[in-house]
Parts: structure tokens; C-alpha cells; sequence
């Protein structure tokens, strides 16, 4: 069925959408809301300019012929449209968000007023020297506390999310080895089969070739499997701790020795950071270069919201190929190297135009330093209760695949839905209806069905007992037969199941006017 924007809508008796009277498909004060192009194409205008001058047209064949299609619009129209928008935005600021290996905390607003100060909010990157060392002096003290913290030498600041610095982890290790003339001879990098989607991708995008290692009965990856196919031609293992079930990997001191006496690198996926923080230093650990998303542990907006900062902390090995540019530490301040010369002369060059996200830098300092060092300790402490509390409160109903306690995330498999005819998916939909964003599904992939559910330090113990109580009523539920309850979900959503498969592959980026799409048929 197609509403009146021509988009599809809800089918069948699920559908609240059929029962409204107006047809417009709007749900309550939910409003259907067509794009700004469907909105207006009648002149209407938010201003109101003076006549153009009479001018002589100098673009002879190049002047458009046509109209330029832009939306026309009034003000409270485009006012109206983005806060409709802006409603249908599931966001941490509106509730629980227990995305797994995500750690969607809350952002504190003290961050935000920091990060707008004109001084920091303002700046240029073109901007002389000069005129930024209190920028610069911001970016060393933010470099200071991550080394603290992760017990490691050298820091790269710019890399811009998670991934992007998983690929400044590799180049380095990359340009370490061939600084050792064996650039050409370590091909291989090592990468557990739970690992992130992101390890894999970023070693075969850097041009090495991924060998998957498999995890033991118990969610940790296999050291005597790993170990096997440890050798000369291996230039790294990338390793997440804790690991994307959840879980401390115990013998990653011994998985560094082993990999460091094969002469390779030890590259640690750090998003889980935040299960860690203030209690384990990477760099005790024989790490050599691990990434860190600002956006998760230290609390700065994520994604549309964003963007994202991926910091890497390296290890006295690997610190000298550190990309530009470099913050260094000078007289009592700090300074930016931005050539590859002196200290920098071995550095693998640059991985972005400028200096990275500045706005997340002001955000992330101030987090830490609101904090203190006992403050984020009990951060990470309180999200690994947290989730050991919702393993612990929903064990009797739901299937957990690996004995706890966990860190700072909860895995449960599908195995509690046997013959119910409910799957992962469905149960994620459902919780939809009542109110809960769903949790990371199918994720990882080395666990059936698996539901990973990551709640963080910074929700309340009433918070976490009302979304313990929806996950026991749903189980209960399925398990009484209510399977039709659960394909039906959701039921209260604008849209129920999109073929997400189908917007991944075939994405419609461009609206065709209704005119032009009749003249095509
Ligand atoms: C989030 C995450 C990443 C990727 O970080 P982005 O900032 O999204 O690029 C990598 N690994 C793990 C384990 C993560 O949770």
C-alpha cells in the first residue's frame, strides 16, 4: 500500500496507520512527513528580497533554461519540517540505548558548553600558529591524561572515529616493518573470528591478508590456535579487549609475548575502553598500538550527532612512524610538529588534512577532567555492573552463551526461543512497542542468534529494572506462544520491517519530480 508521498506504508491489521481517519498517515502526533521537495512548489518564500536589477545575462548558452526545482518554501514550514524530524531521532538523550559494543553513555551538557567557547569553537585550521596555543595546549593536555590512562608513549590525535584509527594503527606497524626491511615479507595479520567488523576490513584495506583465529568454548580467542600460526611473515594480531562477547581476554599478556617473539605487532581494538578505564593500562599489557573512541568512553556525541574522534596511543616501539601531526611536549607547554622532520623524521606522514576534531577534544577533556582519576574508575566500574546486573536479572529467562561475570556488555543467544517460532529479530522488534530501543542483534556472529545488550555506567538502577522487566514480560511472552504477537512488531512504529537488505543495496539518493517520473513511464 502507498500512502499519499508515494512512499510505502504499513499492509495488514498491524497497520495503526489504515485506522487513522485523515489518511495522511500520521499516528497521534506522530506526523507522515513528506521530504521539503513534496512540501511546497507554489512560490511561497521565507524572505522577501527586492526585484533583481535588470541585468545583461553574460552566459549566453550556459544560462539554465529551465527552473531550478528547489523546494519554495515558508518559514515556519522548513521550522516545522526539521522538528518533525528531529522527533523521529531515536537518541540517548530521549532514552535507554543498550547498543552493544556502541556505549552509548550520556553526554554531559558541561562538555557541550566547553566545546562551544568561541575561542575553541571558532578556530580555523589555517589559523597561524600564533594565534591557536591555547588549542595546541588544549590538545597536549588531552594527550597527557590518554597516555596516563592507557600507559603508553606516544599518542596520534587525528584520526576521526574508530576505524580510521584502527587504519593509522596499521600504517604505523606497517612503516615499522619496512623500516626493518621486512615491509615486503609480513603479509599476514592475525584477527579472532568475534573480532569487529571494522579489524578485518581496515588490515585487507591497508593490502594484508586476514587470517580468522577461532574463540575457545568460553568466548576467548584460541591462544594455542593463534600461536600455531604465529610466524616471520605475520605483521600483526588485532586483538579487542574486552572482546566483542563481553569479555576480558585473560591470556593477553601471554598473546602479547607470543607475538612480540615472532617479531610482530600487537594492534588492540580499544572501542571497549570504557569497561577498562582508570583500572588496566594497555601498555601493561605488551599492547603496541590501540585506538580509542572519544565518541564512546569519553562520552562526546556519536555519529549524526558527531562526528567521531579515534585517538591512537602507541608503544615506545611504534612511536617514532606516529603520523603528522605530532603534539609534543615543550618547555611548559606544548607544540605541533606538522613536517616529517627531527623527532618526526620517520613518521608515516598524514592520515587527514588537519589536526582532528577539536570540538571532541574540548569534550573529552573536559569529561576526564570532571571526573578525576577515582571519577572515571567508577565509571568503568559502574557499566560492568551495570551489565553484569542485567545478566544476572534476566539468567532464569534468557540464554547467556558464556559464563559470567561479563564486562561492561551482556550476550545472550536465542536459545530461550527454541520452538517458539519467535527469532532475535523478532524479539528486537518487539521491544520497540514497548518503548526500548532494540539491543545489537545477530552480533557477534560467533554466538546463535546473539543479543548483546550494553546499558553503561550512566543509567539508574530504576532505568535498568523497567527495561529488566519489558525483556522478562517479552520472554515470557514468547515462551507462552505469542509468536504472532512478535512477527507483527512493531506495531506502533512509523514504518514496521523495512527490506533493510534492499535500502543497503539499492539506496533511492534522488527524488524525481512526479511530473518527470510520468513522462518516463
Ligand atoms: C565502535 C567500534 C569500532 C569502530 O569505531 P567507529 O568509531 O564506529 O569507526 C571498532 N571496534 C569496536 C569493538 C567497536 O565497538
Amino acid at each position: 500500500m502507498m500512502n499519499r508521498h508515494g512512499r510505502p506504508s504499513d499492509a495488514g491489521p498491524a497497520s495503526a496507520a489504515a485506522e487513522t481517519a485523515t489518511l495522511l498517515g500520521h499516528r497521534g502526533l506522530d506526523h507522515e512527513e513528506p521530504l521539503l521537495f513534496e512540501l511546497g512548489h507554489d512560490g511561497r518564500v521565507g524572505v522577501d528580497l527586492p526585484p533583481c536589477p535588470a541585468v545583461q545575462g553574460r552566459l549566453g548558452d550556459l544560462a539554465r533554461r529551465g527552473p531550478i526545482g528547489l523546494p519554495s518554501l515558508s518559514e515556519p514550514q522548513v521550522v516545522r519540517h526539521y522538528v518533525r524530524l528531529s522527533r523521529k531521532n531515536y537518541s540517548i538523550d530521549a532514552g535507554l540505548y543498550p547498543l552493544g559494543s556502541c556505549t552509548m553513555k550520556h553526554n554531559p551538557r558541561l562538555n557541550e558548553k566547553l566545546a562551544r567557547l568561541p575561542g575553541f569553537a571558532d578556530l580555523h585550521p589555517l589559523a597561524p600558529p600564533s594565534t591557536t596555543a591555547g588549542a595546541v595546549e588544549l590538545m597536549g593536555q588531552l594527550a597527557h591524561w590518554l597516555l596516563t590512562l592507557t600507559g603508553m608513549a606516544a599518542i596520534a590525535l587525528s584520526p576521526k572515529a574508530g576505524a580510521h584509527g584502527e587504519l593509522c594503527g596499521l600504517m604505523t606497524i606497517r612503516a615499522a616493518h619496512a623500516a626493518k626491511g621486512e615491509g615486503a615479507s609480513r603479509r599476514r595479520v592475525l584477527v579472532p573470528e568475534s573480532a569487529h567488523g571494522t579489524n578485518p576490513a581496515t588490515a585487507a584495506y591497508c593490502g594484508f591478508t586476514v587470517e580468522s583465529i577461532p574463540a575457545t568454548a568460553d568466548g576467548r580467542v584460541d591462544r594455542a590456535v593463534l600461536e600455531a600460526r604465529l610466524g616471520p611473515d605475520v605483521a600483526a594480531i588485532m586483538l579487542t579487549n574486552p572482546n566483542t562477547c563481553g569479555l576480558f581476554e585473560r591470556e593477553i599478556i601471554e598473546l602479547a609475548r607470543a607475538v612480540h617473539a615472532a617479531g610482530g605487532y600487537f594492534y588492540c581494538d580499544g572501542a571497549n575502553f570504557n569497561a577498562i578505564m582508570g583500572r588496566v593500562r594497555p601498555g601493561d599489557l605488551g599492547i603496541d598500538a590501540m585506538h580509542i573512541n572519544l565518541h564512546k568512553t569519553f562520552s562526546t556525541p556519536h555519529g549524526g550527532g558527531g562526528p567521531g574522534a579515534g585517538p591512537v596511543v602507541l608503544s615506545a616501539a611504534l612511536a617514532p612512524f606516529a603520523p603528522l601531526p605530532l603534539v609534543v611536549a615543550r618547555g611548559d607547554g606544548h607544540a605541533l610538529i606538522e613536517t616529517a622532520e627531527g623527532e618526526a623524521a620517520a613518521s608515516f606522514g598524514r592520515i587527514t588534512a588537519f589536526h582532528g576534531q577539536m570540538g571532541m577534544f574540548v569534550r573529552a577533556l573536559a569529561y576526564m577532567m570532571s571526573h578525576g582519576r577515582d571519577g572515571l574508575a567508577q565509571a568503568s566500574g559502574d557499566a560492568v555492573l551495570n551489565a553484569n546486573y542485567i545478566l544476572a536479572a534476566l539468567d532464569d529467562v534468557m540464554t547467556a552463551p558464556f559464563a559470567g561475570p561479563c564486562m561492561h556488555e551482556a550476550l545472550f543467544d536465542d536459545h530461550f526461543l527454541d520452538g517458539t517460532g519467535v527469532t532475535t529479530l523478532d524479539f528486537a522488534k518487539a521491544m520497540i512497542d514497548e518503548g526500548y530501543h532494540p539491543m545489537t542483534m545477530y552480533f557477534p556472529l560467533v554466538v546463535h542468534g546473539a543479543m548483546l545488550i550494553e546499558p553503561t555506567e550512566s543509567e539508574s538502577k530504576e532505568s535498568l529494572d523497567n527495561f529488566i522487566a519489558v525483556l522478562r514480560h517479552l520472554a515470557a511472552a514468547a515462551k507462552a506462544g505469542e509468536a504472532e504477537r512478535f512477527k507483527a512488531a512493531p506495531r506502533l512504529a512509523p514504518r514496521r520491517r523495512l527490506d533493510e537488505t534492499l535500502a543497503a543495496r539499492k539506496p533511492v539518493l534522488r527524488w524525481t519530480p512526479p511530473t518527470l517520473s510520468k513522462a518516463a513511464e
